[in-house]
């Protein structure tokens, strides 16, 4: 579909007049201008054509069908063309972080909720990921906030080109991303976890010919017994994130308890 997202300055004008008259007035005054609009173009016809005669009659109806459902079927189309955008921008708008292109927050959230009341009801596995930027101010303070955004897009795309279709990838807040990992037990979920580690460890990110060092730090928490609601895994994560910050940043931490009864996150660079 073409992306012109402007609408056609009538439009706003052509709304005004609808919601002014209401649909049942709208759609008698639009019927009485077609009527009009054949009548005068009939006539036309006629009088430069000839009057009484049975091919100017014919002639003069077919030009009034061509151009009025030229016309209006154009104007419809053109309608139906920016419906369609609008629809699109709308949906984009209400799930899409409009910086890296990734889910928003919201967006995830509704989504991944779903998905954890179908993994509790049938006690499936799952697991969530919260990663955070390692020292992302002073690549602010140093570059600048347009050599941050670009970063937090490099390191969008880096990371769902790590994942299974299955796998949800939001921007949670600022530098924190978050995902969500269904039918992934918590070994499967770290080794997730250390693949967008290295990942974006490997990034060659270049700003003005200077090659910036980048790496985050990984929260790794999977679902288990104590987990009421979704917002106490993604509280775990954040906590073994915390963990991770703590040991010095790019690497993986997950809570403790969680790899078979031992003390969870050894997983460093
Ligand atoms: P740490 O390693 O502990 O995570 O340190 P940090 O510097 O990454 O974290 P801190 O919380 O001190 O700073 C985060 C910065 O991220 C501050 C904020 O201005 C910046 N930030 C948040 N959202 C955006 C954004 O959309 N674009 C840019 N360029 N910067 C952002
Ligand atoms: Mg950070």
């Amino acid at each position: 579909m073409i992306e012109d997202l402007n609408p056609p300055d009538w439009l706003p004008v052509l709304n005004r007049w609808v919601q002014k008259l209401g649909a049942q007035r709208s759609l008698l005054l639009l019927c009485a201008a077609v009527w009009l609009l054949a009548l005068a173009i009939s006539q036309l016809m006629i009088s430069l054509l000839g009057q009484g005669d049975r091919w100017v009659a014919a002639v003069s109806a077919s030009v009034c069908a061509l151009a009025i459902t030229g016309g209006l079927g154009g104007l419809f189309l053109r309608l139906i063309v920016h419906l369609e955008q609008s629809q699109l921008r709308l949906t984009r708008f209400a799930t899409l972080d409009p910086m890296t292109g990734i889910f928003n927050r919201r967006h995830f959230l509704n989504l991944v909720e779903r998905e954890w009341a179908a993994a509790q009801r049938y006690d499936m596995a799952c697991a969530m990921l919260v990663f955070d930027v390692d020292h992302f101010k002073c690549v602010n303070d140093a570059f600048g906030q347009r050599c941050g955004d670009l970063l937090l897009r490099r390191i969008a795309e880096a990371s769902s080109e790590t994942l299974r279709q299955a796998d949800v990838l939001a921007r949670f807040d600022g530098e924190v991303f978050i995902l969500f990992l269904p039918h992934t037990d918590p070994l499967g979920a770290v080794d997730v976890a250390e693949r967008i580690r290295e990942r974006i460890e490997g990034l060659n990110f270049c700003w003005n010919s200077h090659s910036l060092p980048v790496s985050v730090s990984v929260g790794v928490a999977a679902l288990q017994n104590h987990h009421l609601t979704l917002d106490q895994l993604i509280h775990d994560a954040e906590d073994a994130l915390y963990l991770a910050k703590m040991a010095g940043r790019n690497c993986v931490r997950a809570g403790a308890g969680l790899l078979s009864g031992k003390l969870g996150g050894v997983f460093s660079n």
